[in-house]
């Protein structure tokens, strides 16, 4: 008979976002009038941006042509988009990149919950706390941990690197040492970002004990000013530690399109294997899990009109951080995030924990946001609040929050 792989079963039932989709939903049949406004899911709204449609279009009727009809990709993604990615995300900011170091994909989420799979079990896993759940979730899937603790809200085995109002929310270098250590900078939930120095102290740690860092730089198009590295490969030394995954996703509103790529580069070898070979075994990797038509789009992100189209987008999302922002530090909350990253991470009022907070919020000024405690521990005492929304929703909000002060 079949048996089941165990390990999933080690996930506690009540996921956060289906927790609060049940708890809106049950508000709602009580208060049918009730005009709610959601601050909390991290779904972009701004459409296709013109350029990226005009792209897809054309390649769309590549596709109804037998001259120009594209069947299986190639392994890594077709060479146009992983040479403008090379060339325009990379090499113009000095990192040393090649465009056969990058695999295309369907997004990040996949690759960042798949890429577990090229390391054996018996790796130490470090996450941020609070973190973005698929790290913590597909290694516990996969068997990189012990079971839950409801007391502790963490799972045995997986070392927790606290993220706070003291540090910044950047995680100090541990103790004992990591194996696979994920980042995620500019950070989801806490929306704060980390300085070149101080990333390059996570490099020279991972490079000292034979870590591998998993970068996750979905959020890089949001960074302001120039102190803040938009790759880990501008610290010296990624080369042989690290591993960066990016997105499409928030910066060219691909959430529903679905493309991403990982760089994994040629010298990262572990034990005389290399990952980069490792990688190119993956799941699916005769598709690569985007089709042409989504490849165009993506390469179309690079051209002159599409950069100047999605910079206005992203300006959008960050007037809207902006307004939250300035709004709630007027009217006395604590609130940080915000500036590189479209995440704005309040400490809840009067101590209140975060999913009381959530039902106070519901019910006073009818806003949904997502509560701290659903991203780890240290994220009790704290309500994530995005700037996805449209700007007419997002004052609304603000001014709401601001009667309740
Ligand atoms: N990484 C982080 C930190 C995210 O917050 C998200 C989405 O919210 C993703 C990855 C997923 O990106 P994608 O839509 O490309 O799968």
């Amino acid at each position: 008979m079949v048996t089941v792989n165990e390990n999933y079963l080690k996930l506690p039932g009540n996921y956060l976002f289906s927790e609060i989709a049940h708890r809106v939903e049950a508000f709602r049949e009580k208060n049918p009038g009730a005009a709610i406004i959601r601050l909390g899911i991290g779904d972009v709204t701004q459409p296709i941006a013109p350029a990226i449609l005009k792209a897809m279009h054309k390649a769309v009727d590549e596709m109804g042509d037998s001259r120009t009809f594209h069947g299986y990709g190639p392994e890594q993604g077709y060479e146009f988009l992983r040479n403008v990615i090379a060339k325009e995300d990379f090499l113009s900011r000095g990192c040393q990149i090649e465009a056969d170091e990058i695999f295309v994909s369907d997004g990040a989420k996949c690759d960042v919950g798949n890429i577990q799979e090229i390391f054996s079990l018996g790796n130490k896993v470090a996450v941020c706390d609070p973190v973005y759940p698929v790290y913590v979730d597909t290694n516990v899937m996969a068997g990189r941990s012990g079971n839950y603790n409801e007391k502790t809200g963490r799972f045995e085995g997986i070392l927790y690197m606290p993220c706070t109002k003291e540090n910044g929310f950047v995680p100090e270098i541990p103790k004992e040492t990591a194996d696979l250590i994920y980042l995620c900078f500019p950070n989801n939930p806490t929306g704060a970002a980390v300085t070149k120095e101080q990333l390059q102290a996570w490099v020279d740690y991972a490079n000292k004990n034979g870590s591998v860092i998993l970068y996750d730089a979905a959020y890089e198009a949001y960074i302001e000013g120039d102190e803040i590295p938009h790759s880990i490969f501008e610290c010296e030394g990624a080369r042989t530690c690290a591993v960066e995954m990016r997105s499409f996703s928030k910066n060219a509103g691909f959430t529903g399109v679905r493309l991403g790529y990982t760089v994994i580069p040629k010298e990262l070898v572990r034990g005389k294997v290399s990952l980069h070979a490792l990688w190119n075994r993956r799941h699916g990797t005769k598709y690569n899990g985007a089709p042409y038509i989504v490849q165009r789009a993506g390469e179309a992100v690079y051209s002159p009109e599409g950069k100047a189209q999605l910079r206005e987008q992203i300006q959008y999302y960050k007037s809207n951080a902006a307004m939250i922002l300035n709004g709630l530090t007027q009217a006395g909350f604590e609130v940080y995030g915000g500036v590189h990253a479209p995440y704005i991470w309040m400490k809840t009022p009067d101590g209140m924990s975060s999913w009381k907070f959530f039902d106070y919020l519901l019910s006073e000024a009818h806003l949904v946001g997502t509560p701290g405690s659903g991203f780890g521990a240290c994220g009790e005492g704290y309500f994530r609040l995005t700037a996805f929304g449209s700007h007419e929703n997002t004052l609304e909000a603000v001014e709401r929050l601001k009667e309740l002060r």
